[in-house]
C-alpha cells in the first residue's frame, strides 16, 4: 500500500493508526459481532461511544463544566443559518468579521434572519490579513460578533482571541485542535470535522450556558418555536440525540481526539503544528521564486498559500507535484495559486518531502 502526501483543504488527511482502527471497527465493533455502523444510537454501545467523545472533547478543549457539547450533522453550512436563527431569530442584530469566502457564506445566511453588518469587512485587504482589535466595529446593540479563525482560501488565521464587547461566536472549522484554545472566552464555537477532527458529516458545536439560554428564549418567542433540526435545545436535552446521529462519524472523532491525547493534547499538537508551518513559510521567505499570499502577521498553519511566477508555472508545478506523490496542491478555484494543507495529521515528513520537491522545481524551472 502506497500512500501518498495528502495536503487537501478538506476533507483531509486522517491519522494512519485511526484509520487503521475505523477499518476494524466496520466489521466487528468491540467483539460484538456486528460493525459499528449496524448498531443502534440507543444501546449501551454507542451511548458509551458517544459519552467518550464528549469527555474528550470536555477535556482537551479544557471546556468549562457549564457548557454543553453537541454532536451535530449539516456542516458549518448548517451553523451559518442555525446560530443566528437560535441566537437573533427573534428579531435582533448580529456583527461578522469578513475574512474570506466562509465568513461571507456565514454573513449572508444571517441576513436572512436578522439584522447582521460587518465589523470588519476584509474585502478592503483582499482578505491578506486579519484585522486588528482596533479596527473591529461592534455595535452594542448587537447579540453576539462571529468570526472564522481560520480561512481555508486565502490561507489567514486569528493567532488571538479578538477582543469583543459582546458574546463571542466562532466558526472553529477549519483549526479546531491545532492547538490550546481559550474556550471559556466564547459563547459558541462550531466546527465541521472534516479538517482537524474526523470525517465530514459530523460538526461539534459547543454552547455556554448564555446561548443556551438565548436559544430557549428565541424558541418561546417565536410563535411555531424553532423547527426541531434546528432547535439547540432539543439536542442538548437528548445528549445530541434527539435524531439519529452520524454513529460512525461521532466514532471517528471520538478516535481522533485519543490519537491527539495519546501525543500529548494540544500543547503538544501546537508543537507539531508550528513545525510544520515555520518550515514551509522558511521556504516560502527564502527564495523570490515564490509568493506568499497572507500578510506575514496573519499566515495560517493549517493552509499555506503562494504563487509561482506565471499561471503556467503554478499549473506545472501542480502536475509534477502531483507525479512525485504530492498530492492536493492546487489553490481553491477563487484564489487561484498553490495551497498546502497541513491539518494536524499532516506529518512533518510530507512537509519536508513538499519543500525538497520546491528546491528542486525551482532549480529546474527558476
Ligand atoms: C470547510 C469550512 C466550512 C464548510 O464546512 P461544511 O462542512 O462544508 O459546511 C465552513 N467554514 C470553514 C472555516 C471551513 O474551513
Amino acid at each position: 500500500m502506497a500512500r501518498i502526501h495528502n495536503f487537501s483543504a478538506g476533507p483531509a488527511s486522517l491519522p494512519l493508526p485511526v484509520l487503521e482502527e475505523l477499518r476494524d471497527a466496520l466489521v466487528d465493533f468491540r467483539g460484538g459481532g456486528a460493525g459499528i455502523m449496524e448498531i443502534s444510537h440507543r444501546g449501551k454501545v454507542f451511548q458509551s461511544v458517544i459519552d467518550s467523545a464528549m469527555s474528550r472533547m470536555r477535556s482537551l478543549f479544557a471546556i468549562p463544566s457549564d457548557y454543553a457539547v453537541l454532536f451535530l450533522q449539516g456542516g458549518a453550512t448548517q451553523q451559518f443559518h442555525q446560530v443566528p436563527l437560535n441566537l437573533i431569530g427573534a428579531g435582533g442584530a448580529a456583527d461578522y468579521v469578513g475574512t474570506g469566502t466562509w465568513s461571507s457564506k456565514a454573513f449572508k445566511d444571517a441576513r436572512r434572519v436578522g439584522d447582521a453588518v460587518w465589523a470588519f469587512d476584509g474585502k478592503t485587504v483582499d482578505f491578506r490579513r486579519i484585522p486588528t482589535d482596533a479596527e473591529l466595529q461592534v455595535r452594542t446593540e448587537a447579540t453576539y460578533l462571529h468570526y472564522t479563525t481560520n480561512n481555508t482560501i486565502y490561507g489567514t488565521q486569528f493567532h488571538r482571541t479578538p477582543r469583543s464587547p459582546v458574546p463571542l461566536v466562532v466558526d472553529m472549522s477549519s483549526d479546531i485542535g491545532c492547538r490550546p484554545f481559550d474556550v471559556a472566552a466564547h459563547d459558541l464555537i462550531y466546527a465541521g470535522a472534516q479538517k482537524n477532527l474526523g470525517p465530514s458529516g459530523v460538526t461539534a458545536v459547543i454552547l455556554s450556558p448564555w446561548a443556551v439560554e438565548q436559544s430557549r428564549r428565541t424558541a418561546a418567542a417565536l410563535p411555531q418555536g424553532l423547527p426541531a433540526i434546528l432547535d439547540y435545545g432539543l439536542y442538548v436535552d437528548d445528549g445530541s440525540m434527539y435524531n439519529t446521529p452520524n454513529t460512525f462519524g461521532i466514532y471517528a472523532l471520538e478516535r481522533v481526539l485519543a490519537w491527539i491525547e495519546g501525543l500529548g493534547g494540544l500543547s503538544a499538537m501546537e508543537v507539531r503544528n508550528r513545525a510544520k508551518a515555520e518550515l514551509l513559510y522558511a521556504e516560502l521567505d527564502r527564495s523570490a521564486f515564490w509568493t506568499p499570499r497572507a500578510q506575514a502577521d496573519s499566515r495560517s498553519w493549517m493552509n499555506v498559500t503562494w504563487r509561482l511566477p506565471t499561471d503556467e508555472l503554478d499549473a506545472a508545478f501542480v502536475k509534477e507535484a502531483e507525479a512525485a506523490g504530492l498530492a492536493a496542491l492546487k489553490g481553491h478555484r477563487s484564489a487561484g495559486g498553490i495551497r498546502a494543507s497541513l491539518y494536524n495529521a499532516i506529518e512533518l515528513e510530507s512537509v519536508q518531502a513538499l519543500v525538497d520537491f520546491m528546491q528542486e522545481f525551482e532549480r529546474r524551472r527558476g
